[in-house]
């Protein structure tokens, strides 16, 4: 039985408070961009975790 559970780091963003997720799988991290704010340069990698879909 496949689980159907997707596993993402949480970043939180220290210019715009904002917090996502992001799914783990997602290599690049250096891609990682914060969504309201757009910038790559003031994010911290909060948690990790798994989201049941
Ligand atoms: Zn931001």
């Amino acid at each position: 039985m496949e689980k159907y559970l997707l596993k993402v780091h949480v970043y939180e963003c220290n210019d715009c408070d904002a917090i996502f997720a992001v799914d783990q799988d997602f290599e690049d991290h250096s891609a990682v961009q914060c969504p309201i704010c757009l910038t790559d340069r003031k994010l911290k990698d909060v948690s990790e975790g798994e989201i049941r879909i």
